[in-house]
């Protein structure tokens, strides 16, 4: 189980960095982490807190995410992690569905009054008996009622559990819709946490900056469970992302590698000051979470010094990960594919319409199966039916190609493709073409309405500083002669920033609608 594995790298490397927190100094041996995470589980014993109960975090990145995320691992409480971007209605909607039994929340963050949001909703929520608020009396409450519960108490509560239960709900990104709850076995994501720095090769001496959210798989999993199951040190840079707190944490704690999702490392290689970092302890890292720019992995490769960068392909309702590059891949194929397939999983690619594989180099869904494969979603038993097929495979709504060495291309999500005249159009190959604009920061591509095609091509298009925007002609005049005419953005929109999730990732659906209300 994660709690049981905790404690044997506890046991292991007991005075191995474990934790540090950048914004408030604190930091945590694995001696001292497991220490409070101990105080905190008996804490939630003497409120009766146990297996199987469920109880939500809703916070950024604070040191207690992670007390929590492995106190509940040891007690067997299914830890449902909270949106950060929610409101009180949504909120609601997260505690009833899950049957919340308590919630753990910083009382504000950056205009997010987490606790006046939840009071509002408690009396809809009878379910919900305990709110407990980080840095608050209440939680040092918490901590100190455990001193009543016997102090052998966790270990009794971590024999009870097995692998195959239920440990945590974690909520998708929300990128194509209403956040889905994936429910996740210890199995699940203790075996992805491991194999997924394994790959990237992991030991008790690496220290990891972790921008990315622990309320995403990307933190909790690849980040937390990573790490601690290699005995590495995670340094946490700010609450929220920043980038220039990143590197200044880089620098500051000699990290040797660092995660974001593509636009995280966008930001970051874009800083005006980029070049004053001393960035030269990174040596790995991992870019996911949706298409990775192969000008933005050869930057990071030598730029940022993380030669070792690895790019991992997955999502939250698989544990997340299932294809991963290898650190000792040729460069084409680290910065051009996803790489291949993780060990233990099986993966195919499918025609969506007659669910059968199709031959390699050609398009069609991905597919996998195998331990990473989620319990269901919560309490609803369509949603999973329509993801996992009665043989357990589960159907991502992603099109990828299979080259024939095994190596894979995801070419983007069935939801985001464009029919352009009958014509199947990736926004992806497109938005790979003119990211080589030496103006260009960041783009996305997407599909528009249109009478006479169906659909129509529309780049949006974030400027590097000091240049001159681009129009629809100079756009069309890069492209000439390298993109075939039906490829080219029929319709370009300079802007500030896209629509993002708290994951950071584009939210193509509301690019799409503004586009429709700016165009007419
Ligand atoms: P929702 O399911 O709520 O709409 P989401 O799919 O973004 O949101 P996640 O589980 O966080 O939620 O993300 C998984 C998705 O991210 C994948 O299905 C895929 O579309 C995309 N993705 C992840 N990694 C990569 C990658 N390396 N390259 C391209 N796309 C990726
Ligand atoms: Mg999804």
């Amino acid at each position: 189980t994660i709690g049981a594995n905790f404690l044997r790298t506890a046991t292991r490397f007991p005075d191995r960095d474990a934790l540090v927190d950048m914004p408030s100094g604190r930091r945590w041996s694995y001696a001292a982490l497991n220490n409070d995470v101990d105080a905190l589980a008996r804490g939630l014993l003497a409120v009766g807190v146990g297996k199987g109960d469920r109880l939500g975090i809703w916070a950024p990145n604070v040191p207690e995410w992670v007390l929590i995320q492995y106190a509940t691992a040891k007690l067997g409480v299914i830890l449902v992690n909270v949106n950060p971007s929610y409101r009180a209605h949504e909120l609601k909607y997260a505690v009833q569905q899950s049957g919340m039994r308590m919630i753990v929340a910083l009382p504000q963050f950056a205009g997010s009054e987490y606790q006046a949001m939840i009071e509002q909703v408690r009396p809809d929520c009878p379910e919900l008996t305990e709110a407990v608020y980080i840095g608050t009396p209440s939680w040092d409450a918490l901590v100190a009622g455990g001193k009543a519960v016997a102090s052998d108490a966790v270990e009794r509560a971590m024999a009870e559990l097995g692998t195959d239960e239920p440990i945590n709900i974690q909520y998708t990104s929300g990128t194509t819709g209403y956040p889905k709850g994936a429910t996740l076995s210890h199995h699940n994501i203790l075996n992805n946490g491991y194999f997924v720095t394994e790959t990237i090769g992991f030991t008790e001496a690496d220290r990891l900056c972790v921008p990315v959210p622990f309320y995403h798989c990307f933190g909790m999993v690849m980040a937390n469970l990573g790490a601690s199951t290699h005995g590495a040190a995670i340094v946490i840079p700010a609450a929220s992302f920043n980038a220039a707190a990143t590197l200044q944490a880089v620098q500051s704690e000699h990290c040797t590698a660092l995660y974001g999702v593509p636009t995280m490392f966008i930001a970051e290689l874009n800083l005006p000051d980029f070049a004053t970092y001393d960035l030269s302890s990174l040596r790995t890292g991992i870019m996911a979470g949706s298409p990775c720019p192969v000008e933005v992995m050869k930057r990071t490769m030598t730029e940022m010094h993380m030669e070792g960068v690895s790019i991992a392909y997955g999502m939250t309702e698989t544990s997340p990960v299932s294809m991963q590059t290898l650190m000792d891949d040729d460069v084409a194929h680290r910065t051009e594919t996803v790489g291949r397939v993780h060990p233990h999983l099986e993966v195919k690619i499918v025609d969506p319409a007659t669910g059968l594989t199709v031959p390699r180099g050609t398009p069609g869904e991905f597919c996998t199966r195998g331990y990473s494969v989620m319990l269901g979603y919560w309490n609803d038993p369509e949603k999973t039916a329509a993801a996992i097929d009665p043989a357990r495979w589960m159907h991502t709504g992603d099109l990828a190609v299979m080259l024939e060495d095994g190596y894979t291309n995801i070419v983007g999500r069935i939801k985001d493709m464009v029919i352009r005249g009958g014509e199947n159009l990736y926004p992806r190959e497109i938005e790979e073409f003119l990211y080589q604009h030496p103006d260009i920061a960041d783009v996305q591509v997407i599909g528009v309405p249109d009478e006479k095609y169906g659909e129509e091509l529309c780049a949006w298009i974030l400027m590097k500083p000091g240049t001159e925007p681009l129009d629809q002609a100079a756009v069309a005049a890069f492209c000439e002669g390298h993109l075939s005419r039906h490829k080219v953005p029929r319709y370009v929109l300079v802007v500030d920033d896209f629509p993002m999730t708290v994951t950071g990732k584009v939210r193509k659906m509301d690019m799409r609608e503004r586009t429709v209300e700016i165009l007419g």
